[in-house]
C-alpha cells in the first residue's frame, strides 16, 4: 500500500467531524487507563487522519494499528499514548525516537517537547514522512530533526538524550541507546521475540547504573540493524 503523497494527504482539512472523532478516541484512551493529561491533549490535537491515504481515512480514529506500506504500521493510538505516558516527557527534554514510520508518534512527541530527534531505517518511509511532516507542521512551529539510518545505533552526535523511545521490538537493550541516555534519563522499548515482547522501561540512575522494569506485553514490528534483529 503506497504512503499518502503530500499533495493528496495534506490538502485534506481537519474538520469538525475529525475533531469529534478525536475527542471520542481520547475518551476511549482515558477509559483504557491513560491518565497523563498532556499526552491525552497531544493525541487530541494531532490529526491522525492526515497520516493516512484518504481512501483509508475512515480507519484513522479506530484504536488500531494500520499498514503504512513497506511492511510497516502506524502504531495503535493506545500504544502511542501508553509509550508516551511511560516516557514522561517534559517540555525541556531532548527526545530520540527510533522508528519514525508515518511520523504520527513524532508529531505527538512534538506536542510534549520541541526537542525531538527521530530516525527511520527504511529510506522510502523516511522520504515520504519527511515530506509529510514538513507539510503538516505549521510554519514557525518546532520541527523534528529527522535522519535516515540505523536507529539501533542511536544518534551519537546529538546525544545525550533525556528520553529515548523505540517503536519497534528489539531482541535486547541496544548498548548504543543505553550509552546515549543522559544520567536520570529514561528509555522505553519493546523487548523480546515477536510472540513474547514486553514493554521495558530503563532509567539511567548513574554513569554505570541502570534500573530496568518489565511492564505490559507488547506486539511491535522488529527493530532491525546492528543493535536489533540481524
Ligand atoms: N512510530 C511510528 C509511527 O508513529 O507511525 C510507527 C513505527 S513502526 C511500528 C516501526 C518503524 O521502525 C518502522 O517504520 C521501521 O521501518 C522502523 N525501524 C525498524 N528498525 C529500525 C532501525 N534500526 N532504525 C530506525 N527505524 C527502524
Amino acid at each position: 500500500m503506497p504512503l499518502p503523497s503530500p499533495n493528496s494527504a495534506f490538502t485534506a482539512a481537519d474538520t469538525y467531524r475529525h475533531r469529534g472523532q478525536r475527542r471520542a478516541l481520547v475518551a476511549a484512551l482515558r477509559g483504557r487507563g491513560i491518565r497523563d493529561e498532556r499526552v491525552l491533549a497531544a493525541l487530541g490535537a494531532v490529526p491522525r487522519h492526515l497520516f493516512f491515504e484518504p481512501a483509508f481515512e475512515a480507519h484513522a480514529y479506530h484504536d488500531k494499528a494500520f499498514p503504512i506500506g513497506e511492511g510497516q504500521t502506524i502504531s495503535q493510538p493506545y500504544t502511542v499514548a501508553y509509550q508516551s505516558e511511560l516516557l514522561a516527557v517534559g517540555p525541556q527534554h531532548r527526545v530520540l525516537e527510533v522508528g519514525t514510520g508515518s511520523g504520527y508518534q513524532c508529531a505527538v512527541l512534538l506536542r510534549l517537547t520541541p526537542h525531538v530527534h527521530s530516525i527511520e531505517l527504511n529510506a522510502n518511509l523516511f522520504v515520504a514522512t519527511q515530506r509529510r511532516l514538513g507539510a503538516l507542521l505549521p510554519p514557525g512551529s518546532p520541527a523534528p530533526r529527522l535522519r535516515c539510518g540505523d536507529g539501533s545505533l542511536g544518534w551519537p552526535e546529538a546525544a545525550p538524550f533525556d528520553r529515548i523511545l523505540v517503536t519497534a521490538g528489539a531482541p535486547g537493550l541496544p548498548p548504543a541507546l543505553l550509552r546515549q541516555l543522559a544520567v536520570g534519563g529514561q528509555l522505553v522499548i519493546p523487548v523480546g521475540p515477536a510472540q513474547a515482547q514486553r514493554m521495558v522501561r530503563v532509567v539511567r540512575e548513574g554513569p554505570d547504573a541502570f534500573a530496568r522494569e518489565d511492564l505490559a506485553p507488547a506486539r511491535f514490528v522488529p527493530l532491525l540493524g546492528a543493535g536489533g534483529w540481524q
